[in-house]
């Protein structure tokens, strides 16, 4: 691609279209940057742009901004039925997204990973098992670090990790990874994507361009969880070889669990023994699930299964999952704050016997929360409500009378840590793990998830 010259727009000015426009203006493109926010709300992005001559506009797109342009690169926040980008395209303009932009650039085997819930997880554990595996490697795409921003730094025989979501690869037009992962496929982001088909639709993606090749060596790779029927459905919309993890039954191809062990079984049939399943330091049956998706991914881009047992071995929960935080008077706080969806809820849950005190609520999404039932009679003490979708919540959760736990309107997180901390008795678990998302009182997941740790911490210093 070649963009010297190149009228070129990028709408939407988050961390990716920040990187994007930096990237192609060093590319030689005459950059404009368009977001409906304004220029006081993006005081911190603006002057780096301007200062490399970058056009700016806040505030909302011109009538004439979308006119004329030799590509239109969107940022994942931005909805692809904009009306704006529906009519630039009609006129012919190419629109793509900030992953797309960064395959044309990337040369390396790409490792993308996509799914309802564990990207991050199995991202970063994928990517410390390639580098252990000794393999010059980068990590980034939807966490920390836009996949544009590993073009510059990447050789030719660098292998990419990425994190992908279902926005992202609703804008991809060439990117084709040498192994792609699906995680789970759950119901997420229904208020964006209107209906779950819509949303499988653009997590299939992923598969969109991947090849068979002539030879099994040649050709690309898709990891899919032999648990999750969506997921499994997927098989048929790859032309990759598929290779299964799953963690209830032994796969023909792919990684399994038998006797406590991890076991990998290549197209061969050959198979051999990765690591025990009680060596992996993080909680959780879903945790399970990334590390044999990790395990899959690692060993077909080549990594020793010590290599792969070493960083599993030595890998560190990511802030924010089920993150432990601290034990006051025998109560274990746990910060779950990434879980921005029932079904991250529902891991979390199973993750604890019983004696959980649940802090839920936050941002609604269109979610169903009636799914936790089983969940809240079994396993939890007390639900404490939170934030804008508390009283949805609550209509549709189990209550006490039918048997479900005792349901406190607690409002604001600090209050439900306070109530929960009055009440808990020693071996019992509080544990925010809210279902929705974070915008109604935080800045985002990572805001509450730290808010949710300085009162707990100021629980036990007593500074409260
Ligand atoms: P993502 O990047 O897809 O949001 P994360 O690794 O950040 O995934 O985890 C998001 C939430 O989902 C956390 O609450 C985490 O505990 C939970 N989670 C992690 N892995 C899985 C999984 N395989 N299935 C379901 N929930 C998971």
């Amino acid at each position: 691609m070649d963009l010297k010259g190149k009228r070129v727009l990028v709408v939407g000015l988050g961390k990716s279209g920040v990187a994007s426009a930096l990237f192609l203006k060093a590319q030689g493109a005459q950059v404009t940057v368009s977001d409906t926010k304004s220029g006081d709300e993006l005081r911190n992005e603006i002057p780096v742009l301007l200062d490399h001559g970058i056009t700016v506009e806040t505030g909302g797109h011109g009538d004439r901004t979308f006119r004329g342009q030799d590509l239109i690169v969107v940022s994942p926040g931005v909805p692809v039925d904009a009306p704006p980008l529906v009519q630039a395209r009609a006129l012919g303009e190419a629109v793509i997204g900030e992953v797309e932009l960064a395959a044309q650039f990337l040369h390396g085997p790409i490792v993308a990973i996509t799914g309802s819930n564990g990207k991050t997880t199995t991202t970063t554990l994928t990517g410390e098992i390639m580098t252990a595996g000794g393999f010059p490697t980068l990590v980034g795409g939807n966490i920390g670090t836009p996949a544009i921003s590993l073009a510059e730094r990447a050789q030719p025989e660098t292998v990419i990790v990425l994190e992908v979501s279902s926005f992202q690869l609703e804008t991809i037009r060439t990117f084709r990874p040498k192994v792609a992962v699906v995680l789970n496929v759950t119901p997420d982001h229904l208020d964006r994507h209107r209906t779950f088909e819509v949303y499988v639709d653009a997590k299939a993606r992923i598969f969109e361009n991947q090849r068979s090749g002539k030879n099994p060596e040649d050709g690309d790779f898709a990891v899919l969880n032999a648990d999750d029927p969506t997921c499994a459905s997927m098989a048929s919309r790859t032309r990759a070889q598929v290779y299964w993890f799953s963690r209830q039954k032994e796969v023909q191809q792919g990684a399994w669990v038998r006797d406590g062990n991890i076991l990998f079984r290549d197209a061969k049939g050959q198979h051999r023994e990765i690591m025990q399943v009680s060596e992996i330091p993080l909680k959780g049956a879903h945790n399970l699930e990334n590390v044999l998706a990790a395990v899959c991914a690692g060993t077909l881009m080549g990594c020793a299964p010590e290599k792969i047992r070493q960083a599993v071995h030595d890998f560190k929960a990511v802030e924010h999952r089920l993150e432990f935080v601290a034990t006051i008077g025998g109560v274990d706080y746990y910060n779950d704050s990434k879980a921005t969806n029932v079904d991250a809820t529902i891991k979390a849950l199973e993750s604890f016997p019983a004696n959980i005190h649940l802090i839920l609520g936050g941002k609604d999404k269109g979610s169903d929360y009636s799914v936790l039932n089983d969940l809240l009679r079994q396993r939890v003490k007390r639900v404490y409500t939170i934030g804008a979708a508390a009283t949805k919540i609550e209509s549709q959760i189990v209550a006490s009378k039918s048997g479900g736990p005792e349901v406190v309107h607690a409002e604001t997180l600090e209050n439900a840590i306070r109530k929960a901390n009055s009440v808990a008795k020693p071996g019992d678990v509080v544990l925010l793990a809210p279902a929705c998302a974070s915008f109604d009182q935080f800045r985002n997941y990572e805001h509450r998830g730290q808010m949710f740790k300085e009162i707990v911490k100021a629980l036990t210093t007593g500074k409260s």
